[in-house]
C-alpha cells in the first residue's frame, strides 16, 4: 500500500509522524529566529553603506542558516549531532553547554516543543491531505516570524511575501477558499491596516504599526479570504489589548513602548483560518439572527 493511503487510513500515524518533523523543524526555527536578523541587518548595514559612499566593510566571515556550524555562545564549542536532538538533548544534557556547563536558554526547546506540538494538532485536526500539509508550511513561518517580531520588532519580508504568494497559489485550487476571495482577501487585508497607518500617523504624526503588519493581515486574507479578515482584527486587537495591558503593568513599561502586533496578528489569523466559520455562526446564532 502507498504511503499516502497508509496515512489516510491511519490518521494516528500522521499525528504522530507531524510531531516529530514538527519538533524537528522546531529545531531548525531556532536557527532561523537567531540568525535571520542579524543576517539581514548586515545586508542593511552594507547596502547603507553603498548608498552613503562609506568605504565598504572588509569581507566578514560567511554567516547564513547553514554554516557557521551551531556552537555553544560562551566557550564556542561545537555542537554535535546528539546534541542537537530536539527536546530530549536538552533534557539529556539537564539545559547546560556539555563543555562549559553554562546554562542553554529555555526558549529552545520551548520552541521545538511548540512547533511539534502545533503540528501534531494541524495534522489531527485536518487529517492528511493537502490542507494539513500546506497549513504545516504557514504555521511554521507563522511561528518563525512572530518570535522575531516579538523580539525584534521586524517582520521579515523573505518570510512574509513568500507565503501571501503561496495562499494565493493554494487557493487557486480552491484549497481553503475560491480564488477570488483570496485575491481580494489579500488587497483588502493591506489596504485595511495600510489605511489605519495613514489615518494614524495624520491624527498624530507617529507611526502606530509596522508595514510588515500589513502584510500580515493580507497574507490572512490570501489563505482564508476575505471573509476571514474582520474576526482577525478583533480578536488580535483583543489580545494586544489584553497582553498589552498584562505587560505594561508587569514591566512597568510606558505607553510610548512599542508592543509587536505581528504576533497577535499570526495567532488571531490561524485561528480565524481554522475555525472562523464556527466561530461566526456561533455569534450569529447567540444574537437571535440565525
Ligand atoms: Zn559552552
Amino acid at each position: 500500500m502507498p504511503l499516502n493511503e497508509i496515512l489516510a487510513l491511519y490518521p494516528q500515524a500522521f499525528t504522530v509522524i507531524a510531531l516529530v518533523v514538527g519538533l524537528l523543524i522546531g529545531s531548525f526555527l531556532n536557527v532561523v529566529i537567531w540568525r535571520l536578523p542579524k543576517m539581514l541587518e548586515r545586508e542593511w548595514r552594507q547596502q547603507a553603506n553603498d548608498i552613503l559612499g562609506l568605504p565598504t566593510q572588509p569581507p566578514q566571515p560567511t554567516y547564513n542558516l547553514v554554516l557557521p556550524h551551531s556552537q555553544c555562545p560562551h566557550c564556542s564549542h561545537r555542537i554535535r549531532a546528539w546534541e542537537n536532538i530536539p527536546v530530549i538533548s536538552y533534557v539529556f544534557l539537564r539545559g547546560r553547554c556539555s563543555s562549559c556547563t553554562t546554562a542553554i536558554s529555555k526558549r529552545y526547546p520551548l520552541t521545538e516543543l511548540a512547533c511539534g506540538l502545533l503540528s501534531a494538532f494541524i495534522a489531527w485536526h485536518f487529517g492528511f491531505g493537502w490542507p494539513a500539509c500546506m497549513t504545516l508550511i504557514l504555521s511554521w513561518g507563522l511561528l518563525a516570524m512572530s518570535l522575531i517580531d516579538a523580539e525584534h520588532q521586524l517582520l521579515p519580508d523573505v518570510l512574509v511575501l513568500p507565503l501571501i504568494w503561496l495562499g494565493l497559489i493554494v487557493n487557486s485550487f480552491e484549497l481553503f477558499v475560491p480564488l477570488h476571495d483570496a485575491l481580494w482577501g489579500a488587497i483588502a487585508g493591506y489596504m485595511a491596516l495600510w489605511s489605519v497607518f495613514w489615518l494614524f500617523k495624520l491624527i498624530t504624526g507617529k507611526d502606530g504599526m509596522g508595514h510588515g503588519d500589513f502584510k500580515l493581515l493580507a497574507l490572512f486574507g490570501a489563505w482564508g479570504g476575505w471573509q476571514t479578515l474582520p474576526l482577525t482584527l478583533l480578536l488580535s486587537s483583543i489580545a494586544g489589548a489584553v497582553i498589552g495591558l498584562i505587560l505594561l503593568r508587569v514591566r512597568h513599561a510606558k505607553t510610548s513602548t512599542p508592543i509587536p502586533f505581528g504576533p497577535y496578528l499570526a495567532i488571531a489569523g490561524w485561528i480565524a483560518l481554522l475555525w472562523g466559520g464556527q466561530i461566526t455562526d456561533f455569534y450569529w446564532q447567540s444574537v437571535g439572527l440565525k
